[in-house]
Parts: C-alpha cells; structure tokens; sequence
C-alpha cells in the first residue's frame, strides 16, 4: 500500500491545550506520528512516499475564503497584539448573539472561526494543515491513478474542520477536500467512513445536503462526547442530502460487538449506494487505553476493521484523523490498513 507522508506535519507543535481548566501539552502531538512509522518500519509495510503541492484551489472548494485567509493570518495577526501565549479562542457568537457579524478585533475573529477552545492556533500551524491537505490529495492522486488503496498519513487532523470552523484538532477538512476533488475529477459518488471515535461534524456540516458524497459516522454519543453539539441518530441529511447523512451514536463502555454491529449497517449502506470511492477518516481513539474517549476496541479489533472494510471491494483512502493513547497509536493504525491489505 502506498502511505504519503511529510515531515511539515512537525510545524504544528502547540504547546498548550485547554484541559479541565488547565493548558497542558495537547493530546495532539507531532510523536503520534513517530509511533506510525516505527510501526511501519518495523513491520516492513507499504511505501512511504512524499506529497505533492496542491495549492489552495482543492481547499477553497469546500471551505470559506475569508476562513482560510484567517487561518493564513492567524499566527502573525495574533503576536501582533502582543500575547505571550498560544491563540485559544475566548469568546463566541453564542445563542442569543450575532453571528452575521466577523468582528475587527482578531480575538472575536478567533472565537468566530472557532468551534471549541481545546484547540490552540500555534506558530506554524498554517503550515502543518498546507503539508497535511497535500498528504490526502495525493493519496487520492494515488487511488485515481489505479492504486486499490492509499493512506495519507495526515497531520493535523481534518474531520471537525467545518466550512468555515477549525477545533477538536483540526483545521482544513482533509477527506471533504479529498472527496469534493474526486468529485471535481469525476468520480460520480464518493462515501465518507468515519470511524475516529469524535462525531466528523466538520465533513457532516459540509455535504450535509449533497448527494453525491454519503457520510457515515460511528462515534461516542454527543450527550456524552465532544463535539457535543452535533452528531445524533436523527440527523439524516436535508434537501438534496436527505437519506444520506448516517450517524452511528454509541454510549460509553462500547465494547467492539456493539461497534462492529454499526460497522456493519454502515458498510451494507454503502454498498447500496455504491460510490466510487470510499474515504475513511480513520481515528483510533476508539482504543480502550485512549484517554480522552470512552469506548473499549482493543488492538486486535483494528485489524478485523480493516478486513471488514475491505469486504466492500471499493478503491478506498484512508485518512489520518485521531487517536491519543500515543504508545499505542502505531499498533492500532497498522492493524487497520494491514488488516485491509492483507484481504483485499
Ligand atoms: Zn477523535
């Protein structure tokens, strides 16, 4: 299998996360990565290549210019107002205010592209989240070209970036990037797989009336789980998209029976839709060592979700979205791709 992969991911290395009421050092960290490769190293699986430029034109197709034209700013925008710290997001345009309104003053303007406050932007964050869009588009460059699979080892992460939002990690949406230029290249319906254990509210968000790309997502019920705010049962899609947007709730202490059961649905579902592509946005926070989340997948249930997906007989993408136990990040990682390549 074909794993794109750039060292630039090394450029986001924030230092502070807002954690039960502390900055600690976020569970997001640059030797996430490390784990993978030694994983890969050791294991002498697939070929680990480098990304190509893109440019920003595959970015712009599925988020907001002035978004990314903060972001572009943000770091330099923000030591100019003299902060000795990282840029956490303060203040929201919450109920019972405006939000039609981007403010001048950029810590309004962070609160406004903000969807949470966990997440710190950071000198060089900009940069990561470029390098981490190009790892995913040339994955896809990859799986167009006739490759049965690819994995782009994207970091930052992308799945909570919506279209005109970053939080929970993520800044650029990098399967919604990837599955709108499969689109734009003419692939007629893409589907989305999202098995990182956070509701992908960003991708729901983004084709949340589209029917040519199907999202799936199975995650830790948001009564429960960050994001909180988005990712019940009974959103199914509007307009267009009606009956094509599937959530996949589960409560805390979902051991892999009850996960596999939801894989399961969503994999039959994509199978009557039959895209010609599918995106995983694979997270593996669904670990039961993951300290910020509540499911109890061990590391041999990673491999039967590879074998699982590869049931589908679908050119598939696999994307890097979260997982924080770091130490065991790689295992679990491998066993999904290898899982998937080993039956293909
Ligand atoms: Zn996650």
């Amino acid at each position: 299998m074909k794993i794109i992969y750039s060292d630039l991911h090394r450029k986001r290395q924030a230092k502070t996360e807002l954690y039960g009421g502390e900055l600690r050092p976020p569970f997001e960290c640059p030797e996430r990565m490390d784990y993978i490769l030694a994983e890969i190293d050791k294991r002498k699986f697939g070929e680990i290549l480098p990304p190509k430029e893109f440019g920003i034109d595959p970015v712009l197709a599925v988020h907001d210019k002035a978004y990314i034209e903060f972001l572009e700013r943000a770091w330099s925008d923000w030591k100019a107002l003299g902060y000795a710290g990282e840029a956490v997001p303060n203040v929201w345009p919450a109920r019972r205010m405006r939000s039609d309104i981007v403010p001048e003053h950029f810590d309004a303007r962070l609160g406004y592209y903000a969807l949470a406050g966990e997440t710190s932007l950071s000198e060089g964050t900009w940069e990561a989240a470029v390098a981490s869009k190009d790892v995913a588009l040339t994955a896809l460059a990859a799986v167009m070209d006739g490759e049965r699979a690819a994995f782009g080892l994207c970091r930052p992460p992308g799945h909570h970036a919506a279209m005109d939002q970053f939080g929970g990690y993520c800044f650029f949406n990098n399967a919604a990037v990837v599955a709108q230029q499969a689109r734009d290249q003419g692939i007629e319906r893409v589907a989305i797989l999202d098995v990182d254990f956070h509701h992908g509210n960003g991708t729901q968000q983004i084709f949340y009336d589209r029917a040519d790309v199907q999202f799936h997502s199975i995650h830790g019920d948001p009564q429960h789980a960050f994001p909180h705010f988005l990712g019940f049962a009974e959103e199914k899609g509007e307009g267009a998209g009606e009956g094509h947007n599937f959530n996949y709730p589960l409560p805390p202490g979902t051991g892999f029976a009850e996960w596999r059961a939801a894989l399961s649905s969503a994999l039959d579902e994509i199978n009557r839709y039959k895209p010609g592509l599918l995106i995983v946005s694979l997270g593996v926070d669904t670990f039961e060592k993951d300290p910020i989340s509540f499911f109890k997948l061990t590391s041999g249930d990673f491999v039967t979700i590879g074998q699982d997906i590869a049931g589908l007989e679908m050119p598939t993408l696999f994307l890097m979205e979260g997982g924080y136990a770091v130490e065991d990040v790689g295992v679990n990682t491998i066993n999904t791709v290898s899982g998937f390549w080993s039956s293909h």
